[in-house]
């Protein structure tokens, strides 16, 4: 089965995410969500749909897929997909081995999957392991508001949906205080985006928020690829510690589990290399008893090919839904949480087809 066509489709959508944009702070720099859809086809008949990392880079990653990547695809074996992701990587390696061409051979290795799968007739997560599972429990992931009434409202809209996880990106303690307030049950997760500068006003951090119902706090300190000053804040840190969407390669996941720095993994599976990286990354972490929850602030196959590989593995963990309500989902209402759990799709491959728009 080879591979005849490779198209790339930048989706853009429009999006609310329950606060006033004229708000202060926040996520108000994001005027859409962007992704970048591919489409790869085969002699066979067979097509699949995969997803490179988007946001502000989304036309950098089309570039990459559309000028290197697509083309040095055309006339490959869509069946072997460790073979062609390792030959891409290899060909396009002093472009970088993180960024929007590692962003590209995502997606790719992500469609091939699709292929795979429905090749086989079987849904993806079939292929992916063992647990067969019918729904995937949800964490409500939310954006930034940088007010504490905003947050406040929004978690407790969360709570009102069904979900029962929650993580905020919130650096304000007050914003922090103000969910916990209005959640005291309910374990935050605080993802601080690489905030602090120094792994002093890291760990500090970690201490203030140790009351606080922190489950963990994610990407502690910039730069992210810092991974030793990330093992010395968990060291010093009362509550666990969670990192990994930046990374480029399964090595520095290598590195992150020798090191000890992290509680959780976050591999990335539009980031990291698709899904056969994160399949190699569980194996690993499983081995150096991490638990991995995959970073998936995404609505495509991204969102999808997590899913159907949190279903698959031994062990349980939450997928995460950024909480935002888009004017135009790559799968419509087919992808939406209800009661704070989203259903796999039993078709065969990802189960559904996007609408490239
Ligand atoms: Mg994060």
């Amino acid at each position: 089965m080879k591979i005849t066509r490779v198209t790339t489709h930048h989706h853009r959508t429009g999006f609310t995410f329950g606060a006033s944009t004229q708000g202060a702070g926040g996520n108000l720099h994001l005027r859409a969500m962007d992704t970048l859809l591919v489409r790869v086809e085969t002699d066979a008949g067979i097509h699949g749909w995969g997803e490179g990392f988007g946001f502000t880079v989304a036309e950098t990653t089309k570039d990459a897929v559309d000028r290197l990547i697509g083309p040095a695809c055309i006339g490959q074996d869509a069946g072997d997909i460790a073979g062609l992701t390792r030959m891409l990587a290899r060909r396009f390696h002093n472009f970088g081995r993180n960024g929007p061409v590692t962003f590209g051979i995502s997606a790719i290795d992500i469609a091939l999957w699709d292929i795979r799968a429905k090749a086989a007739g079987k849904p993806l997560h079939a292929l992916l392991g063992p647990a067969a599972r019918p729904a995937v429990p949800a964490y409500a992931s939310l954006l930034r508001y940088g007010r504490p009434d905003d947050v406040a409202r929004n978690v407790e809209r969360a709570l009102a949906l069904g979900y029962r996880h929650i993580k905020l990106h919130e650096v304000d303690l007050a914003c922090i205080r103000a969910a916990h307030a209005a959640a005291p049950d309910v374990p935050l997760m605080l993802d601080i985006n690489c905030a602090w500068d120094t792994e002093g006003e890291a760990i500090e951090f970690c201490e203030s928020v140790a009351t606080l119902g922190a489950a963990w706090v994610e990407e502690p300190v910039w730069p992210p690829e810092d991974i030793p000053a990330i093992a010395r804040i968990r060291a010093a840190s009362p509550v666990p510690i969670a990192a990994g969407e930046c990374n480029g390669t399964v090595e520095d996941f290598c590195r992150m589990f020798e090191l000890r720095a992290v509680d959780v993994a976050q591999p990335s599976v539009t980031k990291i290399g698709g899904l056969s990286a994160m399949l190699e990354i569980a194996e690993l972490a499983r081995e150096a008893g991490v638990r991995m929850v995959p970073h998936c602030p995404y609505f495509g196959p991204g969102l999808l090919a997590t899913l159907h590989l949190l279903a698959a593995l031994e062990e349980a963990e939450p997928i995460e839904i950024y909480f935002a309500d888009l004017d135009r989902a790559p799968y419509g209402a087919a992808l939406l949480p209800r009661g704070g759990a989203i259903a796999l799709p039993q078709a065969p491959g990802l189960g559904w087809e996007p609408e490239p728009g």
